[in-house]
């Protein structure tokens, strides 16, 4: 009989879904390819997070202790499971640290990998020092001082560029990445509070600030913070010759083309599928769905499963996920994985 549970990636699902194991008084093994816990806010150093305003390293850093702390989570960090034999029940895992870890279910967190911004390189990122992403410009508001990369001088204007890596049909990223609207609208006002002399604008070509944060981040950066919003087409980012940026493009309420002066220019970068998700689909034997996330079982029934039984996927593995729906799947998954163990007892029991 398995009393083991292995939970791969520790971000926030991961360590909900450990969190859920080892407190029901079963063995959770983590593993995490980093040698730090704590996922995408931690390793991309996230500043506060939304919707709570708390910082990243303190309100992920609880989750990291929570599990470190419990005598029932063992954790391997800088490692990967490079081989899964057996079935549900009863599943024999090879780590590459060469340990190797027999479980009765497993839990896939594994997350996802920012959109790399040179992929767009029409809008500036890699060619000019003042063209940065949201980790970037979040690492900056972390350090508590808005200035131009280039040259130290505080921005006149900052200009925030959504849907940058998402719901682009050109780079086939047909997907919204859920999340980015509301970080960047947080972040807006985040370096209006720090750089009170900045003005913000945010081009788009949607507000998707779904559900309660509406009103929280789109109306309040809007009419407490001013920040400026643009509908608009986005086609390049060049320099002037005073060495600032030109956003250029068309503004698509009054159907006009519109060249802007920025002095930094920030790309809302979006969520792709996790790029060892394809080692992933080959070392667990699941399916991925067309995008290239993890695929799941059933919807309804089933809603952590994947196409393989006793094996389960939480948060963004699955696609674009925030964090909190990413701990309730963390926890979900959790506990399906738990049920396994008690069901293969009774197996063994009968
Ligand atoms: C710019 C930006 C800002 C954001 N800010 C917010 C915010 O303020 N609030 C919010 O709710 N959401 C925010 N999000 C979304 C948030 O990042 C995700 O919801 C969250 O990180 C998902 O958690 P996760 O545990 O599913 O995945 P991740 O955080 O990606 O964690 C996955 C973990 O698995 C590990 N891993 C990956 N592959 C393997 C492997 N093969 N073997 C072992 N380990 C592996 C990774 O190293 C990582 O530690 C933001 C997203 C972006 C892009
Ligand atoms: S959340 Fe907003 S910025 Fe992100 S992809 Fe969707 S519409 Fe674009």
């Amino acid at each position: 009989m398995q009393d083991t549970v292995l939970i791969v990636g520790a971000g926030p699902a991961g360590l909900a879904a450990a969190a859920t194991v080892a407190e029901a008084g079963k063995k959770a093994v983590l593993v995490e390819k980093e040698d730090i816990l704590g996922g995408a806010p931690i390793i991309s150093g996230y500043a506060k997070l939304v919707p709570s305003g708390e910082w990243a390293k303190d309100a992920i850093g609880r989750m990291v202790s929570r599990v470190e702390g419990n005598p029932n989570a063992t954790i391997h960090k800088s490692t990967k499971v490079t081989k899964v034999d057996g079935e549900a029940g009863n599943f024999t895992c090879q780590l590459s640290n060469g340990q190797s870890v027999k479980a009765g279910s497993i839990v896939l967190a594994t997350g996802f990998t920012h959109f790399d911004s040179i992929n767009k390189p029409e809008w500036g990122f890699g060619t000019y020092e003042d063209v940065l992403t949201t980790t970037q410009m979040e690492q900056m508001v972390a350090q508590g001082e808005i200035r131009c990369p280039s040259d130290g001088r505080v921005p006149e204007r900052v200009c925030i560029l959504l849907c940058v890596g998402s719901r682009d049909r050109q780079i086939g990223r047909e997907w919204c990445s859920k999340i980015c609207c509301t970080v960047s609208t947080n972040l807006a006002m985040e370096i209006k509070e720090l750089s009170p002399q900045t003005d913000v604008f945010i081009y788009y070509m949607d507000i998707r600030t779904f559900g309660l944060y509406e009103d929280k981040f789109y109306w309040k950066s809007q009419e407490e913070f001013k920040t400026k919003f643009v509908k608009a087409r986005i086609a390049e980012v060049t320099k002037s010759p005073d060495g600032r940026l030109l956003v250029k493009g068309e503004d698509t309420l009054v159907k006009r083309p519109i060249v802007i002066p920025m002095d930094i220019v920030v790309h809302a970068i979006g969520m792709d599928p996790n790029e060892d998700n394809p080692e992933i689909s080959k070392v667990f034997g699941i399916g991925l769905e067309r995008h290239g996330f993890v695929d799941r079982a059933e919807q309804y029934t089933n809603s952590q499963g994947t196409t393989r039984r006793g094996i389960y996927v939480a948060g963004a593995a699955t696609g674009p996920e925030d964090i909190d729906t990413s701990i309730a799947q963390g926890q979900s998954a959790g506990s399906r994985a738990l049920a396994d163990l008690y069901g293969a007892a009774q197996q063994a029991a009968g």
